[in-house]
């Protein structure tokens, strides 16, 4: 018992440290609203989320955010790309902790996305950037909606 108290307590260190590591790269002082916002953001990994889902779900943990703070460090933390705004034409911005370049189905009633295996969309006779702007990316998004069931 005492040694899972102890290693538990290891990782909730080296938790805390690397969220400090990551507000201290993104220049943001870290608060304790902060330092759970980004220890909850990077602990699943690869995952998209929204401003108010990750609020909701740093409430429901019972570390209250303030949806400001929210906003302020996510915008942050994708100008100096740790993490990636997904680009979307619905009102609902998303960010991605996966940062390695990739393209998103969007399941429009589930108001989720999912990563397109890499290497799977191939682009091919891309129009060239208006006069006086660089292309900068290609963002592909599929949106998909639930197959039709076929009754027996
Ligand atoms: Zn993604």
């Amino acid at each position: 018992m005492q040694h899972f108290a102890l290693s538990q307590r290891d990782t909730l260190t080296a938790k805390r440290t690397s969220a400090r590591d990551l507000l201290a790269k993104a220049g943001l002082r870290p608060t304790r609203q902060r330092l759970a916002l980004a220890e909850h953001l990077f602990a699943a990994g690869g995952r998209h989320v929204s401003a108010s889902d990750l609020r909701d779900e740093l409430v429901r943990k019972g570390a209250p955010v303030s949806m400001c703070c929210v906003y302020s460090s996510l915008r942050r933390l994708s100008e100096i790309g740790l993490i990636r705004r997904v680009p979307m034409y619905g009102a609902t911005a998303y960010f991605d902790t996966e940062t390695s370049h990739h393209h998103h189905f969007y399941v429009a009633n589930e108001d989720r996305l999912i990563n397109v295996p890499n290497g799977t969309i191939k682009i091919r006779d891309i129009p060239a950037a208006p006069e006086g702007y660089d292309l900068v990316s290609i963002d592909v998004v599929l949106r998909l909606k639930p197959s039709s069931q076929q009754t027996p």
